[in-house]
């Protein structure tokens, strides 16, 4: 059987051949792109035709960077995203641990809570969460990731107290009485995660096919995702997990798997099992090493050349000195792993510019494609290497919804300027793949492009967009979430464009973004969504 695609208005992002009306499918392949009239001939007695009425076609988006996992484990516990009070936090979870039934003694698991968006702007505390339980172990991680509140209970299990509470790389906030407030950041969040019951190879399939529901009916054909970094599971689990699934058909996206290890053991071992980047298939494949460099601006844990603006006793938290940083990337680049590496800072963003350009010639001279995720604070020097080094920028945009209303205070006016700029990246010519890091935003493309293009929050502020210079234009933005993105990943050849050859991954678009107001694109719907030419998402069957 074939697949024969009419009356589209096809978006391709092949800059050689950019519009088409229609589109001949076989096994999985687009094996004709072109007019109406060409591919009308092609039609046989085994094609199955449809008739796209003249709707945007676009390639599947491709997501540079997220969390596939950790957002179908947040589909799947306590979802606190959204919340307005610190009382609303507590009666939600009160609701989750008598909906669910969970036994006293149990973990309660809830994630996505930010005091910026509550009506008295604190953060919560171990009060707090005892106010929900005292006989539970609570932990409820903030929307950053890089913060948790946990109650009186864990604190008492992990052995922190008014005597001990010192952490290398992390902080345990305390009170003007030394006591722990059971707000954990960095590397004591980490402690409590050690804590949390393992999760079983059935549970992280569960959150997988939870989450590609989701992002399959956002247009997501394929992403690069970190999920090394889920709490309570193994990364040998996360990988068998991955090929058990694909092996029995039940993984319905293609995976980038970017791989966390943070230390050189861990990479070592990794290595001597055979993994690097590019082992797998179209649909499961090893990804990236990923590494985390620093932590965010939201909670002054990004590390800055200078202090922050809104407090200069902090530069940030660093997570490896240089020398540390320069052994992971030689060991892994050794090891065949491309890096993708979370900086955000200015600093952490020149610790990897320095690792890299201390690598030995002949690995320089090799095609790296090293991804800097995030990138959020640059300056000019830092930009030349970008090119230099063929670094990616691997950004996203989603992040200025909540970043508008905070950065400029962290970072203060002059630093802003050299912030968040997306034009400058690609005026400088250096690639920019976009991605959502979901769970801390939303999976969902179309808000993605909403940011890049208007540079507003999702309330429409600030008017006329936020330093509006550095907007990208939709076609940049699309070019961002397909063929770049696929270059971030070394799969531009299979995917990202609509090309003879190319894998069939496309999706069918409620309007044409190119021409809406870009206020609305927002609310562009994704109508249907095609993997290897099958339809994998169909608004009206839901
Ligand atoms: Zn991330």
């Amino acid at each position: 059987m074939n697949l024969i695609i009419l009356n589209g208005n096809i978006y391709t992002m092949n800059k050689r051949n950019p519009k088409a009306e229609a589109l001949f499918i076989e096994d999985g392949i687009f094996k004709n792109i072109g007019s109406n009239k060409e591919i009308s001939e092609l039609i046989n007695k085994s094609s199955l035709v449809i008739d796209a009425d003249g709707k945007t076609i676009l390639p599947g988006f491709i997501d540079s960077h997220m969390h596939l996992a950790m957002f179908g484990s947040n589909l799947y516990e306590c979802n606190l995203v959204g919340t307005k009070s610190i009382e609303e936090l507590i009666n939600k979870v009160k609701d989750y641990i008598s909906s669910k039934k969970i036994p006293k003694g149990d973990w309660v698991i809830g994630k996505g809570w930010n005091e910026d968006y509550f009506n008295v702007k604190r953060l919560p505390n171990r009060y707090d969460l005892d106010k929900i339980s005292k006989e539970h172990n609570i932990c409820l991680t903030r929307g950053c990731y890089h913060m948790c509140v946990v109650n009186s209970n864990v604190l008492d299990e992990i052995g922190i107290n008014k005597e001990n509470h010192e952490i290398n790389n992390g902080i345990f906030d305390i009170d003007q009485n030394s006591v722990p407030t059971g707000i954990c950041r960095e590397s004591a969040m980490k402690l409590v995660y050690s804590k949390l019951p393992k999760v079983s190879k059935d549970r992280f399939k569960e959150y997988i096919k939870l989450a590609s529901n989701y992002v399959l009916s956002r247009g997501i054909t394929s992403l690069c995702t970190d999920d090394f970094m889920l709490p309570g599971i193994e990364w040998q689990n996360v990988i068998d997990s991955y090929t058990e699934m694909n092996r029995d058909g039940e993984l319905k996206i293609r995976v980038y798997e970017q791989c966390l290890l943070p230390t050189l053991e861990y990479i070592k071992e990794f290595a001597s099992k055979g993994y690097k980047t590019g082992i797998g298939d179209d649909h499961f494949k090893i990804g990236q090493l990923k590494i985390l460099t620093d932590g965010n601006l939201g909670t002054r844990t990004a590390y800055l050349s200078e202090p922050y603006s809104d407090d200069n006793s902090t530069f940030g938290i660093p997570q490896y000195t240089q020398n540390e940083l320069d052994n992971l990337i030689l060991t892994a680049t050794e090891s065949g792993l491309q890096i993708a590496s979370h900086a955000i800072g200015d600093k952490s963003i020149n610790m990897v510019i320095d690792a890299l350009e201390k690598l030995p010639e002949e690995y320089k001279k090799r095609d790296l494609r090293s991804n800097i995720v995030h990138c959020q604070v640059t300056n000019d020097r830092l930009l030349k290497k970008f090119k230099k080094l063929n670094i990616v920028a691997n950004v996203q945009p989603i992040f200025l919804n909540y970043d508008i209303h905070m950065a400029e205070s962290r970072l203060g006016p002059s630093r802003i300027t050299n912030s968040y700029n997306w034009k400058t990246l690609l005026n400088e010519g250096i690639k920019v793949a976009l991605g959502s890091d979901s769970p801390v935003e939303l999976p969902d493309t179309m808000l993605g492009i909403y940011s890049a293009v208007t540079r507003k929050d999702l309330n429409g502020f600030p008017n006329g967009g936020w330093f509006p210079e550095e907007k990208l234009t939709v076609d940049e933005a699309l070019h961002g979430f397909t063929i770049d993105a696929a270059y971030s990943s070394f799969s531009e050849d299979i995917k990202g464009s609509i090309e003879i050859g190319k894998l069939a991954d496309f999706v069918v678009l409620s309007e044409n973004i190119y021409e809406i107001e870009p206020e609305n694109i927002k609310n562009v719907k994704v109508l249907k969504t095609f993997i290897d030419g099958k339809l994998v998402f169909d608004i009206e069957k839901i």
